[in-house]
């Protein structure tokens, strides 16, 4: 039968992989998690062979048991084609000591791509496998990068509505340029004056508001939602830690069966869970590095095993990362409570009560593959000038944050042998000026687009199609709201 889904919060009901895509979160407020992680069924032989669409194949046939080999193919050749600016769709850079994995080379150049370019295909081909009649409305919040990705993702894809949440003051000026300039009539854009975190908490009460489902049902709509949290977003994230280990095998970089390392920059704790789940499948995975920027919520808690969520907010140079309360983490935490959903129900609830939680000792000894660390907004500054000036190669903020996480990994515990790759989460041109800054205050005082092209000019590289789009594009969509007038802007835009 196969891969099948539950809610973290509740193992008793079970729904199939395009059940579970369609829903996106679990009626409870859970997040869905397969009954167990499938073993890779091909060798690393057969892997080091293949292409990014080929090995895309591999890994996502196990998670997604009731999609036929023709429906999953067919969303992989739409998703993973030209609108990649490479052929190898997820390159490896080989700088200074590490590998850098750009996940950047997508329509938006953010690595929500690599996930957000094949949802509406497994979305829509879901949602007729299981005879749904209703257009689908995304509802997201975005801390910046998603809501571009899932915007340029679903514009314009018959049957779908998509409507996305950012906070007005949390993004850079790229990345808010980028989504208020979306094109397609189903698209919607509300910058929000409040953070990512109470975006993301009022998408998720809309979830779970049966009065608002039933009103929308009536009308013809249903909601699911772009975010990590669905599990069509994580299954293609897993995709690229099994092609990055095995083009290392196949280039010679690392001996059969050698562990890697693999750094992560994390916010909403999605892509480092899908290096886990790599890891689970059978990739030779030694450390999972769980990079944090001044938000360093995730740090504290892998050192004390509390997660406190009660501090202030922190607007960073890294802002896909000002997040405080890790949506994913709670998949983890379902795991390492041996699958208990009644036990992690119960911190889950703590969580939104208290802002906190805190777990036992013997689940916190089962956190031995991950390291948590962070740097300040000075090292992560630093870190990008000392990487340009020895090596020429220009990295984000993001990116730079696990970079210099990598750098405190290695002083700390000594293992400076173990290969290491660096997930590289988005382009430096989507975050110039903080870039361009690190590396030379004499910029301040250009434009962003003058920025553009001095990044490109010293850093020798073309500036992307996505940023050249931007450039004279109209502004189409100007709402904003207050975090509880979410709901009246869902309802006015569908006209509910
Ligand atoms: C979203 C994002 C992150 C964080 O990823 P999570 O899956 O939320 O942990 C890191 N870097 C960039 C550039 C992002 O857009």
């Amino acid at each position: 039968m196969g891969v099948m889904y539950s809610s973290t919060r509740n193992a008793d009901v079970k729904y199939r992989a395009s059940e579970a895509i369609l829903k996106g979160l679990a009626d409870d407020g859970g997040l869905f998690v397969p009954d167990s992680i499938p073993a890779l069924d091909v060798s690393m032989e057969d892997l080091a062979k293949m292409s990014y669409q080929e090995t895309a194949y591999e890994v996502m046939k196990l998670f997604l048991s009731d999609f036929t080999e023709e429906e999953l193919k067919s969303c992989i050749e739409k998703a993973y084609d030209s609108k990649f600016d490479t052929p190898e769709i997820a390159p490896l850079v080989s700088a200074d000591g590490a590998y850098y994995l750009e996940l950047f080379h997508g329509s938006t150049i953010a690595f929500k791509d690599m996930a957000l370019s094949i949802l509406p295909y497994l979305l829509t081909t879901s949602a007729k496998k299981n005879q749904v009649k209703n257009d689908i409305v995304i509802l997201t919040a975005t801390s910046g990068d998603t809501g571009k990705a899932a915007l340029a993702g679903f514009a314009d894809v018959p049957g779908t509505k998509i409507i996305v949440f950012y906070p007005k003051n949390g993004v850079s000026p790229i990345q808010e340029k980028q989504m208020v300039t979306q094109k397609g009539d189903n698209t919607f854009v509300v910058g929000i004056h409040g953070n990512f975190d109470q975006a993301q908490t009022g998408v998720k009460q809309m979830f779970n508001d049966k009065n608002l489902a039933k009103q929308l049902g009536d009308a013809g709509f249903q909601f699911s939602s772009a975010n990590s949290i669905n599990i069509g977003r994580l299954v293609p994230q897993v995709v690229y830690y099994v092609y990055a280990y095995a083009k290392m095998y196949a280039n010679g970089v690392i001996a059969k069966d050698e562990k890697i390392n693999v750094v992560v920059p994390t916010g909403n704790f999605g892509n480092i869970l899908a290096a886990f789940y790599a890891k689970n499948m059978g990739v030779p995975i030694a450390k999972l590095i769980c990079a944090s920027n001044e938000n360093k919520v995730l740090f504290d808690f892998f050192r004390t095993g509390t997660y406190d969520r009660n501090r202030d907010f922190i607007l960073t140079s890294s802002p896909s990362m000002d997040i405080l309360i890790s949506s994913n983490l709670e998949r983890l935490i379902y795991r390492i409570a041996g699958n208990d959903a009644a036990k992690n129900a119960e911190l889950m609830k703590s969580l939104s009560t208290t802002g906190k939680y805190e777990i036992t000792p013997e689940m916190k000894a089962l956190l031995d593959d991950f390291y948590g660390n962070y740097t300040s907004e000075q090292e992560t500054a630093d870190v990008i000038s000392d990487l340009y000036e020895k090596t020429g190669y220009i990295i984000d903020t993001h990116t730079a944050v696990a970079a210099g996480v990598y750098h405190k990994y290695k002083e700390e515990t000594k293992d400076t042998q173990t290969k290491t790759v660096i997930a590289s989460t988005a382009s430096p041109f989507k975050f110039t000026r903080s870039v361009m800054d690190a590396i030379d205050k004499k910029y301040d005082s250009m434009s962003d687009f003058e920025l553009v092209d001095e990044l490109s000019r010293i850093g020798n590289v073309a500036v992307p199609q996505a940023i050249e789009d931007i450039r004279s594009a109209a502004v189409v969509h100007d709402t904003v709201c207050e975090v509880d007038e979410m709901p009246d802007v869902v309802k006015k835009f569908l006209g509910v």
